[in-house]
């Protein structure tokens, strides 16, 4: 999938994940803790494609998350691809493909979106207030790209950088110290995960099953059956399945933050 279906996906998985929970009593947050794990949800989402690389020189090409901080990102996205490669390289068995490019290999296995959720998590308890900050200022920016992707291109990396710093600062200020942090963590893993489902449902597949090894291959795509598959950026994408994510965005918000408003306004249900 494209960049913005990730983003949308990532939103979607979460709201409907804080619904669940805080309609079967397990779990409450507060409307900023929902916001700002959804954000964070909605950026990680876009996460794995860190592994697409473009032009670092001429500052082209590369996925919508290379291009989030500018050039910035886009030698990240260098790094990671040719790190991926060589973990690929390192790793793989006879039945194996060779390959040139690291795109979709490592970034986009269960070690990775385990590793990245541990870390961040990690970062958060020991790193304290100013790990907190970094992580918001990235994955917000990585959000601002994917869910408001027109508008992101056309305001440019120096911009989205800019807002990005706000409005990491803005919720670091505001967040309470005690609980919302250990859920940064899961929200990144959570978004890493659902961006290889999405993945998954196109016809390429994503190795999840790496580092198992299955009829010697431990980087075997898996996916849905090619003519189910849904092809990258086509109407299904773009059309029914971003609706559909946004829908569900919309209904699971309603559901979390509609009693609090009746409650404010004071109407009984
Ligand atoms: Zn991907």
């Amino acid at each position: 999938m494209m960049g913005p279906s990730h983003a949308l996906s990532g939103a979607a998985v979460w709201l409907a994940g804080s619904w669940a929970v805080d309609r079967f009593d397990l779990y409450h947050q507060s409307p900023l803790e929902i916001a700002v794990g959804t954000a964070v949800c909605a950026g990680a989402a876009l996460l794995p494609d860190i592994d697409m690389s473009g032009r670092v020189i001429s500052g082209q090409g590369g996925a919508t998350v290379a291009n989030t901080f500018g050039r910035v990102t886009l030698f990240v996205a260098e790094v990671v691809e040719k790190a991926s490669l060589a973990v690929y390289k390192l790793t793989s068995m006879r039945n194996d493909p060779p390959r040139e490019n690291g795109h979709r290999t490592l970034t986009h296995t269960i070690p990775f979106t385990v590793g990245v959720g541990a870390l961040t998590t990690w970062a958060c308890t020991a790193g304290g207030k100013w790990a907190v900050l970094g992580i918001l200022f990235f994955m917000l920016g990585l959000a601002l790209r994917g869910l408001f992707h027109t508008f992101a291109q056309r305001a440019g990396w120096i911009i989205i950088t800019a807002l990005s710093a706000a409005a990491a600062y803005g919720t670091y200020l505001v967040l309470p110290a005690d609980r919302a942090y250990p859920l940064l963590g899961l929200a990144v893993g959570v978004g890493c995960f659902v961006h290889l489902l999405g993945d998954a449902i196109t016809s390429a597949g994503v190795p999840i099953l790496w580092p198992i090894p299955t009829g010697r291959r431990t980087w075997r795509m898996i996916g849905v059956p090619n003519a189910l598959a849904v092809s990258v950026g086509g109407k299904v994408e773009t059309v029914l399945l971003r609706s559909g994510f946004a829908l569900i965005c919309l209904a699971a918000a309603a559901g979390l933050v509609g009693p609090t408003l009746l409650e404010l306004f004071n109407i009984r249900t």
